[in-house]
């Protein structure tokens, strides 16, 4: 059977029957049953933005650590490929609509983009040393991202030689350079310590109605930790955890952004 493989705490919501919707950014015409791999990797911040719309619809996620990862969790029916719907759980671009999910017992795999045949194997031989000498190939857990220290990081701000309502990040979506000040300036709060959860996490565009069809102020509504992981960097912070951001601005950039705004 092909499996889909899907970041937590999505693939849960799925196979326990509450997310009715698997969105993409293709459009498939494929109708039938599909394996669900729940993803290795889920950020804290990909948990609580799945447990912020689950509670919103009065379902209790498991804790963090509870979700399976890294394999099959149950499977589902495809019935539909839509590109509007009123489920809140469409967010587009494609809606996959599912039917008669249900969870298994779970079964560790690899998973990879699109539709894929899940490599099964017996539970035993992951403890032994891999000596497969099989291609690699890409696995959805890898892609091209680049990670710094929390240090790292406050010292690519901290080298922009603006002050620090005028660091600047550059959004992966529209590439649009946006600072606390930008934020403030939009509305989304009074100053930065009202804005700074946004910063270098929520568009500009989000505050300023950019993705209206006026198309007439920068930026986006991208946010991340939502389903398309198209962001560039992720901050380790000391117990692990990989925070998506997005990424510092040259100081060159930042510097002109300032001066702009000024
Ligand atoms: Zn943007």
């Amino acid at each position: 059977m092909k499996a889909l493989s899907i970041r937590q705490p999505w693939a849960w919501l799925i196979v326990n029957g509450y997310k009715d919707i698997e969105n993409r950014s293709w459009a498939t015409r494929y109708r039938g049953p599909v394996l669900i791999h729940a993803a290795k990797g889920m950020t804290r911040a990909e948990y609580e933005d799945g447990q912020e719309l689950a509670r919103h619809l009065g379902i209790t996620l498991p804790a963090f650590n509870e979700l399976e990862r890294g394999g099959i969790v149950g499977q589902a029916e495809i019935t539909d490929c839509v590109s509007d719907s009123s489920s809140p759980w469409f967010f587009g671009k494609f809606g996959f609509v599912l039917a008669n999910a249900s969870p298994c017992a779970f079964q560790s795999c690899v998973g990879r983009l699109g539709f894929f045949k899940p490599d099964l194997e017996p539970q035993r031989e992951e403890l032994a040393p891999n000596t497969s000498p099989s291609t690699p190939r890409p696995a959805i857990e890898a892609p091209a991202m680049k990670t710094m220290t929390l240090d790292e990081f406050r010292d690519a701000l901290k080298a922009q030689g603006v002050p620090r309502d005028h660091f600047a990040f550059r959004c992966p979506r529209c590439k649009t350079i946006q600072s606390a000040n930008d934020l403030i300036a939009a509305g989304a709060g009074e100053d930065f310590e009202a804005v700074e959860r946004y910063l270098g996490f929520s568009c500009v565009g989000r505050f300023t109605g950019a993705d209206d069809p006026s198309k007439t102020k920068p930026g986006c509504n991208w946010t991340l930790g939502g389903l398309f992981q198209i962001h560039e960097l992720e901050v380790v912070t000391e117990d692990g955890i990989h925070h998506p951001r997005f990424s510092p601005a040259t100081p060159d950039e930042a510097q002109a952004h300032q001066a702009a705004s000024a």
